[in-house]
């Protein structure tokens, strides 16, 4: 196979490659975009027809961890495929335990970028999932030191229930102001961004304030911070399948009446939340959260979430297609760059339903999932 001239498939259909940019027709060859026409079809061409989107994206999710921490090789590599058998060929693990640059070296598996582990505190997050740094005064070494060995982003926990608290217990951040600050300088120096869980109301200034890049969960952006982080573009992950079990979490805190109502309240306002950010202009990211307590490969739920919301179907396409993939540094579909794409017969921006079934997900040129999984050649129209 080695010299192959001819390309090995050719897309055709609408071709979105961002907002208002179409084209007609795309050919893969060794595995790359090309929009040049060859002067010869080859007849091993596989055609694919259809709507095509760009690779969809995760921003959130974790590949290696689940509900009781570190998972096995196999555990993994399971979650990591249910991912990319949706359609996800990009996604930015945030926060996982394992070192997952094996996964990263393998052609079937989707693109992954690594935040490293999550920074928390002792009896501040989940048991098992990051590292938990004694003294707060830790966080800057410790972030440089994720951004060294990670894909360009870290990973924080910024607030948490506080169970020293009693009674009162209740979310707090984790971090005093200057080590946040310096934290988030450490990272920018180091060329990586910073992205943070953040539940409550009270860290979000605090965020703001030591110049994050990226704001998980979002539940506690308000009336008084929702402008800024609407005008400083920082994008935003609802992570509605996460907020949607806000209640449940609230049925098990009965020793923290506080915090449970706080959890309750949030519940209850979760689309008309994520309504107000998306009416007053931040841009929102798709995200699952899959990997704690939540299954991977459902980044569809996620979508159908925010349509639920109240969000126009075409935008969240956007933000879980091309959008997220330029926010973290992906190009779309031009010529030369990786055939990561995804094939649907109807238009998905019309009808989020028609993302659950792809008639082919093309990862580096080759099926790997869908309706035509494993097809190599001969024409085949996906309409
Ligand atoms: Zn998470």
């Amino acid at each position: 196979m080695a010299g192959t001239e001819a390309p090995s498939v050719h897309v055709r259909g609408r071709v979105v490659l961002g907002r208002d940019r179409e084209i007609d027709e795309l050919w893969v060859k060794d595995g790359r975009v090309t929009l040049t026409r060859p002067s010869a079809q080859g007849s091993s061409m596989l055609e694919l027809e259809g709507w095509v989107l760009p690779g969809l994206v995760d921003v959130h999710c974790h590949v290696g961890l689940d509900a009781d921490g570190p998972v096995d090789d196999v555990t993994a590599e399971t979650q990591a495929t249910a991912d990319r058998d949706t359609g996800v060929l990009l996604l930015r693990d945030a926060g996982s335990p394992r070192d997952t640059r094996w996964l990263q070296r393998r052609e079937d598996m989707p693109r992954i970028l690594r935040s490293g582990r999550h920074l928390a505190r002792p009896r501040r997050y989940l048991r098992r999932y990051g590292l938990e740094l004694e003294d707060p005064a830790m966080l800057p070494e410790a972030v440089r030191a994720e951004a060294r060995s990670g894909d360009g982003w870290v990973k924080l926990v910024g607030d948490w229930i506080d169970r020293d608290l009693g009674a009162d217990g209740d979310l707090r951040p984790l971090w005093p102001q200057a080590v946040l600050d310096e934290a988030v300088a450490a990272a920018h120096a180091e060329a990586a961004r910073v992205t943070v869980h953040a539940f409550s109301d009270e860290v979000v200034p605090m965020l703001l304030a030591a110049g994050v890049d990226c704001i998980e969960h979002g539940t506690g952006i308000d009336a008084s911070t929702i402008g800024e982080v609407a005008a400083r573009g920082i994008p935003v992950t609802p992570t509605l399948l996460q907020v949607a079990q806000f209640d449940a979490i609230a049925a098990r805190a009965g020793r923290y009446p506080v915090y449970a109502a706080r959890m309750r309240r949030m519940h209850a306002r979760r689309y008309e939340h994520v309504r107000d950010l998306f009416d007053a202009g931040v841009r929102l990211l798709v995200g699952t959260d899959a990997g704690g307590t939540i299954a991977h490969g459902r980044v569809v739920d996620e979508c159908a979430e925010l349509v639920a919301a109240g969000i126009p179907v075409r935008d969240v396409v956007a933000a879980a297609s091309w959008q997220a993939r330029e926010i973290l540094g992906y190009g779309s579909l031009v010529e030369g760059a990786s055939a990561d794409l995804v094939v649907y017969p109807a238009d998905p921006r019309e009808d989020v339903e028609v993302l659950r079934h792809p008639t082919a997900v093309v990862l580096r040129g080759r099926v790997v999932a869908g309706r035509l999984a494993g097809r190599s050649a001969g024409h085949v129209t996906a309409r």
